[in-house]
């Protein structure tokens, strides 16, 4: 018999729930085969936990984690990675955020919405920033894990479903979508390259700079924040993009314990094909003691296609499946979700 399939489910803090309400929801998350939830414990504007870095929104960790560790669910702390939009970072900090190639920054002017205020992973102190992040989240007692969300620059080119919801077409890079080019990003290029980012007639050709941004992600990740959390004895995962050149995000070269890539399939135009395609070539790039979660947008399905696109991740080679997200999660999921615990 197989293994039964880990089953993850991203959690937001839900509108008028009481404590009372979260034990009952996590008992039917058990359920119905939930192994894991990840809450959204810091969301770029605030903590929701006692956080002795971050503005504190509320304590609603403190609620829910011994309510999810008596149901035995695991428990997986997610956090904003890149992005920064806390007033005092905002004022105080300009030169950790991102450039775009016309020179202008992420904190001022932000790329298709207000909080894309992206920080850059070339600057020392936005390496400590996250890191330290990491490191508190790592520290707290009862999680299992932490879960790097934004883990990457802006999107050069958004999905292609998304792109008319912005009334824009991406047929290419355009530069105001393309950072980052600061100061310190176009000279750390030029040390190791020799090239000038900055008079090259049309740097989206120019391949070493690619892969110098999707570098220097990965260094973030596997020299600053694996540590971090190893070191405490917790698992890191991320959540990912297929698509992972348009957000310089070379994720198979990260040193997690597993990825939940956002297999979004409607944001894609795509069906169960696409997502097949996709994990077939995912589970392919990883390493073999990696793990790939298949992470589902619930909002796309009713019970029968929920039903076919678990089915098709797992036959794919998935190792689980990862749900966005609980406020989502309608009765006709969870029983699919319990006949699959069930086989
Ligand atoms: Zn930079």
């Amino acid at each position: 018999m197989k293994e039964k399939p880990k089953i993850w489910v991203w959690l937001r803090p839900l509108k008028n729930y009481t404590p009372e309400l979260y034990n009952r929801l996590f008992i039917k998350m058990k359920q119905s085969g939930v192994d894991a939830i990840l809450p959204e414990i810091y969301n770029s504007w605030g903590a929701h936990y006692q956080s002795s870095r971050h503005k504190v929104l509320d304590n609603w960790l403190e609620t829910i984690l011994p309510l999810a560790n008596g149901q035995n669910l695991e428990v997986h702390g997610w956090m904003w990675s890149m992005p920064n939009n806390q007033e005092e970072y905002v004022e105080n900090h300009r030169d950790w955020y991102v450039v775009n190639a016309l020179g202008e920054p992420a904190y001022q002017k932000p790329a298709y919405v207000g909080y894309y205020k992206f920080m850059c992973p070339n600057h020392e102190d936005v390496r400590q920033f996250v890191s330290a992040n990491v490191a508190e989240i790592s520290a707290i007692e009862g999680l299992s894990g932490v879960h790097l969300d934004y883990i990457r620059f802006p999107d050069v080119i958004l999905p292609p479903a998304l792109q008319p919801k912005y009334n824009i077409i991406q047929d290419r890079e355009y530069p105001q979508y393309d950072y980052c080019y600061c100061d310190r990003c176009v000279e750390k290029f030029k040390n190791q390259s020799g090239i000038n980012i900055r008079e090259v007639d049309d740097p989206v050709k120019n391949k070493d700079w690619k892969i110098f941004r999707q570098n220097s992600v990965t260094e973030l990740v596997n020299n600053y924040l694996v540590p971090e959390a190893r070191q405490a004895g917790r698992m890191i995962t991320a959540a990912v993009f297929p698509n992972w050149e348009n957000v310089r995000q070379k994720w198979f070269d990260w040193d997690l314990d597993a990825f939940l890539p956002m297999l979004y399939a409607k944001f894609y135009n795509g069906g169960d094909e696409w997502l097949k395609e996709n994990i077939e070539k995912e589970v392919a790039s990883i390493r073999q003691h990696q793990q790939i979660n298949s992470g589902l947008f619930v909002n796309s399905y009713d019970q029968d296609t929920f039903k076919s696109a678990i089915r098709t991740s797992l036959d794919a080679g998935a190792n689980g499946i990862a749900l966005f997200d609980a406020s989502a999660l309608k009765d006709e999921h969870y029983s699919v979700l319990k006949k699959l615990y069930n086989k």
